[in-house]
């Protein structure tokens, strides 16, 4: 079967990543429990940034965001592996900027996720991302984003959130783990 994953913090705890980044650069100590409370994907709330303030913060740190040592969340390396040595197709869709695209699949497969240079699609906007997994023929689909999950609601693939506190209104299958996770 053909399995899609979306990147950020579906397979990977990027937005905690990058809080701890903010926390350093602003000289701040804001704890986690005020991140793991978060109703938006953007995490500059939490350090009382307005958004505009936010975006450059972000990116100004987008490489040190994505490149250095972002934590994988449990469990989700296994699976995909597990998946790909059972013969299941494993795609990644993710919208990180294109200049970013051959780094971020370098990173990807340094980290032990079974990458084919094939399956590997980047650099699109949120709202494409549906016009890919439709042209795919996707049988799974996990994503984290509410402005992505909301486009998909009427195509075959069978789509599932990846639990995150900005996404607890969306209606659909929900992956709270990795480990153990059985579609
Ligand atoms: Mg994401």
């Amino acid at each position: 079967m053909r399995f899609g994953f979306d990147i950020d913090d579906t397979l990977i705890n990027l937005r905690e990543h990058a809080f701890h980044i903010y926390n350093r650069k602003l000289n701040q100590n804001i704890g986690v429990e005020i991140f793991r409370e978060l109703k938006t994907v953007e995490i500059h709330e939490a350090f009382g940034l307005d958004k505009e303030a936010g975006g450059k913060m972000w990116n100004s740190l987008l490489e040190e965001i994505y490149f250095t040592d972002c934590p994988l969340f449990e469990g989700a390396k296994e699976l995909l592996n597990k998946l790909d040595s059972e013969g299941h197709e494993i795609f990644y869709i993710t919208s990180r900027p294109k200049q970013y695209c051959q780094k971020t699949r370098q990173w990807v497969k340094e980290r032990g996720f079974p990458v084919s240079e094939q399956r590997f699609f980047c650099g699109m906007q949120d709202q494409e991302k549906i016009e890919i997994i439709r042209k795919l023929n996707l049988d799974f689909y996990f994503d984290d984003k509410p402005a992505v999950l909301d486009t998909l609601s009427d195509i075959a693939t069978k789509v599932y959130v990846k639990d995150q506190s900005y996404n607890q209104e969306i209606n659909i299958p929900r992956v709270k783990e990795w480990a153990g996770f059985s579609y």
